[in-house]
């Protein structure tokens, strides 16, 4: 056995990777994390909203392809921690119902091979793990769950609260939406957390968001079984002649190629990079690409349909931490529109500066007012509904190994007929236009391409080798010790965000890979 060999590889340390290693550690088991970025530094700027959002300081320089041809800077985030380094750290479980199938507006959003009751155990360690906080039972449409969350939910701010109360008020079911912070409102002095304005889509200065660096990867790194390099991109996986096992890890690191060997690699290094590595690892065995014989590896790229919606009110809105609030009445279909629509929640409170950079246009939307007043009146909201995976959405390689994303819109007369719920429920809780100065304040903004932040769907998993890329361990059909452990084996992405179903399926993995590796 080689210095360079390893029990296990782990490719990436976001919210699949970072989760996995840590689910794998205690066992004692050889780990290597290859991490393409570095720590995200920790500097004044990770609360700044100018470097932040106006620069994109911690945004990757990656360029990306449309399908056009056209290049675009994708929303990617390659550090130790990935993109939860970023993240809202809004901590959802998928509804059951987004294990079976679904009938949507523009088809069909396939079931899962496995079921929301498959999933529940892994859902309840991963709110553990995370520390996620909220009160189970509030949201109509959530599952059952076996564990409570392990804190109670972050309180709303007072605007906040009348909003909740004023929607309650209307016969809405507004929760409080599940947050990884590690915000200790009982004890504030003992709080990691200070509850700041600046978090969503921010780095947390003082480590108090449950991302995957603070809470799986930096508490295994002093073990001894377990290594990380950090600026250490995977170019390419090797293969034995048969094509059935993968032999070779190959490094670019410090400007040199480095080699090193599994027993077993999981790849999570994000669904396009995941697709990105696979197509580029293409050999006599997989021409097409490593395991993707069925032609299914990058297809089925899924990021959500998302609006941001900036909403006006005369009474200003203090709130520093707003994504205390969520909404699901809509999330199914209703009496009145047969699809399902999706999902209301808040985003983090808007300032002036962060819309100077990302939301320019803001300035004739309220021509009389200076961002500033824009900013201490706007209420912030994100709806989301799902898009649906389409064969055709896909991620393609160039001849240097460029990412190429095709990708078209599904669902979108669900996200109108969303925002038109939405538009009534505003009248409902006092903020009708009419009310706002007589004028049209809401602004809103759909997400573009580059906006992969929900990224999901590019090597799906299911029963079928012909139709998916990974078996319902998440191996690979077609190789022996490869495994892809991110949101690219999502079949269907539901309406919520992500991260939290990442975590629960990183855990279920590293349970099955130990029970393989004994
Ligand atoms: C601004 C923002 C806000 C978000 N808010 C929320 C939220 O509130 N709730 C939620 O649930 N989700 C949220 N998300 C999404 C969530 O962060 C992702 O769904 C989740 O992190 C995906 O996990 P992953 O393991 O698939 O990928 P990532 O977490 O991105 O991890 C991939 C890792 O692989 C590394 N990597 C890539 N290529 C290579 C390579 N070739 N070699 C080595 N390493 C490589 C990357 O550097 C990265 O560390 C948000 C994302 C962003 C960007
Ligand atoms: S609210 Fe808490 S977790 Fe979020 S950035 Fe501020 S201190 Fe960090």
């Amino acid at each position: 056995m080689t210095e360079n060999h390893y029990d296990v590889i782990i490719i990436g340390t976001g919210a699949g990777g970072g989760t996995l290693a840590h689910a794998l550690a205690d066992a004692g088991k050889k780990i290597l994390l290859l991490e393409r970025g570095d720590y995200l530094p920790r500097e004044l700027d990770n609360w700044d909203p100018k470097p932040v959002f106006v620069d994109g300081k911690y945004i990757s320089k990656d360029t990306w392809f449309d399908k056009d041809g056209k290049p675009f800077q994708p929303q990617v985030h390659y550090f130790v921690g990935g993109a939860t380094k970023l993240y809202g750290a809004a901590l959802y479980r998928l509804r059951p119902q987004d294990f079976g199938q679904l009938i949507h507006v523009d088809g069909i959003s396939p079931a899962w091979p496995l079921s929301y009751e498959d999933f529940e155990p892994w859902y309840s360690k991963a709110e553990q793990l995370y520390q996620v906080h909220g009160n189970g039972g509030e949201d109509p449409t959530e599952g059952y769950r076996s564990e409570p969350y392990p804190w109670p939910a972050v309180s709303n701010e007072p605007r906040l609260q009348q909003i909740y109360e004023d929607m309650s008020k209307a016969g809405y079911h507004p929760f409080h939406a599940p947050c990884g912070i590690l915000l200790n409102e009982a004890d504030r002095a003992d709080s990691t957390c200070i509850r700041c304005a600046t978090c969503d889509g921010y780095p947390c200065l003082v480590h108090a968001k449950s991302d995957a660096e603070v809470i799986a990867v930096r508490p295994i790194l002093g073990k001894p079984n377990v290594t990380m390099l950090r600026n250490s991109e995977v170019t390419k996986l090797e293969t034995d002649s048969s094509g059935r096992t993968v032999t070779g890890v190959v490094v670019s690191r410090n400007g040199n190629r480095e080699v090193y060997q599994g027993d077993i690699v999981a790849v999570c290094a994000g669904a396009a990079n995941s697709a990105k590595l696979l197509l580029n690892s293409a050999n006599d065995r997989h021409p097409n690409g490593l395991a993707n014989g069925s032609d299914q590896v990058g297809r089925n790229y899924m990021f959500h349909n998302s609006r941001t919606v900036a909403a006006l009110s005369e009474e200003e809105n203090p709130t520093r931490f707003q994504k205390t609030l969520g909404l699901n009445d809509f999330y199914l279909d209703t009496q009145d529109y047969q699809y399902p629509m999706g999902n209301i929640q808040m985003v983090g409170k808007s300032n002036a500066e962060a819309m100077r950079g990302e939301e320019p246009h803001l300035t004739w939307f309220a021509p009389e007012w200076s961002l500033d007043e824009v900013a201490k009146h706007s209420v912030d909201w994100w709806l989301s509904t799902e898009d649906l995976p389409i064969p055709d959405n896909r991620v393609t390689t160039d001849r240097d190994g460029n990412v190429h994303l095709t990708y078209s819109h599904t669902n979108l007369a669900e996200l109108d007929h969303l925002y038109g719920e939405f538009e009534k429920l505003l009248n409902h809780i006092g903020m009708a236009k009419h009310h706002v100065l007589h004028k049209n304040y809401y602004c809103h903004m759909d997400i573009p391409l580059g906006g992969c932040a929900h990224q999901a769907g590019t090597c799906r998993f299911g029963t079928d080798p012909a139709t998916s890329v990974l078996d319902t361990d998440c191996k690979a059909h077609e190789v022996d010790n490869l495994y892809v452990v991110d949101t690219s084996f999502f079949p269907s992405i539901g309406a919520v965000n992500p991260g939290l179903t990442a975590i629960a399926n990183a855990l279920r993995v590293g349970d099955h890979i130990l029970g393989r590796m004994t």
